[in-house]
């Protein structure tokens, strides 16, 4: 579904992704670790289009995707969905408004059929009661699901997640990461950059990890927690339990 190939990103002298390549199969999952600043969430932001890149390719349904016009990744953001650690919904629209815009305004769906969607997907997060709430009316975790519910409502075939359970209450990261762990059983195609080891242990198909810009490892998700290659990495597990 995805394959990087020798994807090179700096900012100003600064290469932060040097030479990495990979590929995700659908259905796959794929957890990004590594310690802060190694550029993980750089590469999250190259295969989402928002950042332009200094090298290499990516293709994604075999088309190159990279450094391509806003306009072909409006279609593009359709089906490669983001969610990240802040709550991007906007502040002024009703939750199901949040959800609905993508849909009905940018793949141009009957809102009949969005709106059918919708209730499904709210109702599968609990939070139908919230529909015609605000986003300042939801707590932490709420708000994330519905973040989450808004770009499956766009029929995604990759997600992204960058630790979306980062600035909540622990309370809070639970039933976040429970709805990623459904999305993973329903073999959504998902890459996954988290600090909750536990969780990315039960997730993992693979294990990518990553250290100043460069892929360190690259392996099944129990062997890497079970047997990781590098010191690094072990060393990396050890600071994150
Ligand atoms: P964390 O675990 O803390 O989120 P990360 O692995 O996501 O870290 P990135 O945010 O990808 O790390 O950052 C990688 C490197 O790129 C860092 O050295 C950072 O300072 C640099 N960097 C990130 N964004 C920019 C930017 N917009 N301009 C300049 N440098 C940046
Ligand atoms: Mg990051």
């Amino acid at each position: 579904l995805l394959s990087v190939r020798h994807l090179r990103k700096s900012y100003g002298d600064h290469e932060v992704l040097k030479d990495v390549s990979f590929d995700v199969k659908r259905g796959q999952v794929l957890v990004l670790l590594g310690p802060s600043g190694s550029g993980k969430s750089t590469l999250i932001r190259c295969l989402n289009g928002l950042e332009t890149i200094q090298g290499g390719e990516i293709w994604f349904k075999g088309q190159k995707i990279a450094n391509n016009s806003e306009k072909t990744w409006r279609k593009l953001r359709a089906e490669i969905g983001m969610v990240f650690q802040s709550y991007d919904l906007f502040p002024n629209l009703t939750v199901a408004k949040n959800i609905e815009l993508g849909p009905t305004k940018v793949q141009k769906r009957p809102k009949a059929e969005v709106a059918k969607q919708m209730d499904q997907l709210l109702a599968d997060v609990q939070l139908t009661e919230y529909k015609n709430s605000y986003p300042r009316e939801l707590s932490g975790g709420q708000k994330q699901r519905i973040a989450v519910v808004r770009a499956l409502a766009m029929n995604p075939e990759l997600m992204l997640f960058d630790e979306v359970t980062a600035s909540l209450d622990p309370e809070m990261v639970r039933e976040v990461l429970e709805l990623m762990l459904r999305l993973a059983k329903r073999h959504m195609t998902m890459i996954v950059v988290t600090h909750e080891m536990e969780f990315a242990r039960r997730v993992a198909d693979t294990v990518m990890f990553l250290e100043n810009g460069v892929i360190l490892e690259r392996q099944p998700g129990d062997e890497f927690f079970t047997n990781p290659k590098t010191d690094r990495a072990r060393n990396f597990l050890e600071s994150m339990a």
